[in-house]
């Protein structure tokens, strides 16, 4: 049983490890912090956000100071997805942000069918734009689109 976590993470409770959703491969335990399993990218955040006046004349550039900011992306390391990208101060350690009891999951999975892709809604804005349409031809009697 797989259990889908993010866009491109998955926990596979039979093994307990996280799984890359893109090409299926084991990163690392699930009891783990799903990012020790990944490739790491440690960015100047000059690269992402470019400074916007002239560095020359300028202290402050709208730019984030890499002194006080660092972003750290996370790669698949078979595939090569991005997985995650994080904003830290450098020194930090990265953020365990998904911290998951596996029991207690297989727990909650084990009499559930496998999900392999996320269920999506339907599209309640077009479907309000649909049905007003529909009260406007049915009140004009006509059915053209406007
Ligand atoms: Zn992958």
């Amino acid at each position: 049983m797989k259990v889908l976590i993010t866009e491109y993470l998955r926990i596979n409770l039979d093994t307990e490890m996280w799984e890359c959703r893109r090409c299926g491969h084991e990163h690392i335990s699930a009891r783990e912090n799903y990012k020790r399993g990944l490739l790491v990218y440690d960015r100047d955040p000059r690269e992402i956000h470019k400074p916007l006046l002239d560095t020359t004349l300028y202290e402050r550039t709208y730019s984030p100071d890499p002194q006080w900011c660092r972003i750290l992306e996370y790669y698949c390391s078979k595939c090569g997805t991005l997985v995650e990208a994080e904003y830290l101060p450098p020194g930090h350690p990265p953020v365990h942000d998904i911290e998951l009891d596996i029991d207690a999951l297989k727990a909650q999975w084990v009499d559930r069918e496998e999900v392999l892709e996320p269920v999506i809604g339907p599209d309640l804005a077009l479907e309000k734009v649909k049905h007003g349409r529909a009260l406007h031809a049915q009140a004009h009697g006509h059915d053209h689109q406007h």
